[in-house]
């Protein structure tokens, strides 16, 4: 089995949009309570305690006309939290450190919840979706939500959840998390290989020259969004000055409960966030369209996809291009593409991050040692070769993965005999995606060979 999601946008009316809003109301109010509960109970007792929904039912009987899975999820998630952080602090979780979960606010947290499908005896279940007629009909709500199916759910789909999700600029989507039985894999064909390397203007860079079909979305809408952003902290430090006694830099005690108390409740404030808000949710859905589309037609096109192991983080933090690698929006790309290749048998190939990609001919594999990061063509020293920097790392990435599966010297033209080897090891490969380790093989011995 296989877990998807699809994701519609659905209008509800304005008694769901109303159920919506307390539930995400409800679901919020739960967090903090069971947050500060739990911090409370590990100071007074050292005890580890997660408070259960049903805890605060009984002084709160509002919350019991709230979807009652939609608040076992919230105590399902403060303790994923907790465990991630924990995790985190001992070191067992990769990637960026978590931090200690936190409290939601109304303004900064997106609005969201989740219910699960729970089938009755009778076979009947407590979400049903109706994709002929264009409806969902969702637990504690009478009326069927209209919903937008521009594509079917897929075949032999079984539904297990759902999310309900409003934006910034109030669209509303929801979410379908599904069970698929597993694909048929496909046995990937190793000369179909290609080496994808990161770069700065263009997404991407493969060993065979393609580029993506890249719009810099965020410089296009940069200039509207700064706009919107600088009017929005203008009206922030307006409205702190009017709390601000003369002569003073800073707000008294008092002034800042009013300060913060008129920031809630001004509805200029309200709209100008809006408006900034709506801009960056358009700027991200255009550079996701255009990433998932680029995986897909990579994918559809190769068997092998060859990527070097960056830490897209520190190299955005060293080197300064915070914004044009956030703009490039690279992981997703290469998160889309492991997604698609385990799911489809096709191999996703992480090198070694030593590997010397960029700074190795491909052609006598000299290095490069002087090699500028804002040198985009050199020639090669040693052999005369004029090389384009980005496209001679994705033909290094793609040698990389070739010499390194090829055994001994029969090169991948000459496959002959050793074809079933090379299925055997390229199955392995396969099985380590499955799963969801990435496939790492090391470069051993010195980068000249
Ligand atoms: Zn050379």
């Amino acid at each position: 089995m296989q877990n998807i999601v699809h994701k519609y946008r659905i209008y509800p009316n304005i008694e769901q949009q109303q159920y919506f809003e307390q539930t995400f109301g409800a679901c919020r109010w739960l967090w903090n309570h069971m947050l500060s509960d739990r911090n409370d109970i590990y100071k007074r007792d050292g005890e580890t305690y997660y408070p259960k929904p049903s805890d605060y039912k009984i002084e709160n009987p509002w919350l019991k006309d709230i979807d009652s899975l939609a608040l076992c999820n919230v105590q399902l998630n403060l303790q994923s939290a907790y465990s991630n952080f924990f995790k985190s602090l001992k070191g067992d979780r990769k990637g960026k450190k978590i931090s200690h979960p936190k409290f939601k606010s109304k303004k900064r947290c997106k609005q969201r919840y989740k219910t699960n499908v729970v089938c009755g005896k009778n076979g009947s279940s407590n979400i049903k979706i109706d994709v002929d007629n264009g409806t969902v009909r969702l637990p504690k709500i009478d009326s069927k939500i209209k919903t937008i199916f521009h594509r079917p759910l897929p075949k032999n789909s079984i539904v297990k959840n759902v999310s309900i999700e409003k934006t910034v600029s109030s669209k509303y989507y929801i979410a379908i998390g599904m069970e698929i039985p597993e694909r048929d894999k496909i046995i990937p064909d190793i000369t179909k290989a290609v080496g994808i390397d990161f770069s700065m203007n263009n997404i991407y860079v493969t060993s065979d020259g393609e580029k993506a079909n890249h719009q810099h979305w965020f410089r296009r809408s940069e200039k509207l969004l700064k706009l919107r952003k600088r009017r929005y902290n203008r009206r922030i430090s307006k409205i702190r000055e009017k709390h601000l006694l003369p002569n003073q830099k800073k707000l008294t005690k008092d002034n800042t409960k009013k300060f913060r108390e008129e920031l809630r409740n001004s509805k200029n404030l309200e709209k100008l966030r809006i408006r900034a808000g709506t801009i960056s949710e358009r700027v991200s859905n255009q550079r996701k369209d255009t990433l998932l589309k680029e995986a897909f037609r990579l994918i559809n096109k190769y068997d092998v996809l060859i990527f070097e192991d960056i830490n897209l983080q520190t190299m955005s933090r060293c080197l300064n291009f915070g914004k044009s690698v956030a703009d490039a929006g690279f992981g997703i790309f290469r998160n889309r593409i492991e997604q698609l290749c385990n799911q489809s048998g096709k191999i996703f190939f992480v090198v070694d991050k030593w590997f010397p990609s960029s700074k190795m001919c491909n052609k006598c594999r000299h290095i490069n040692k002087d090699l500028k990061l804002s040198d985009r063509e050199w020639i090669c020293p040693e052999c005369g070769t004029i090389l384009d920097r980005d496209v001679n790392a994705g033909i290094n990435l793609k040698n990389n993965f070739l010499e390194n599966n090829t055994v001994g010297t029969a090169g991948i033209n000459a496959l002959g005999d050793v074809t079933s080897t090379f299925s055997s090891s390229l199955l392995l490969a396969s099985n380590v995606n499955e799963l969801g380790k990435m496939t790492l093989i090391n470069y051993n011995g010195s980068p000249s060979l």
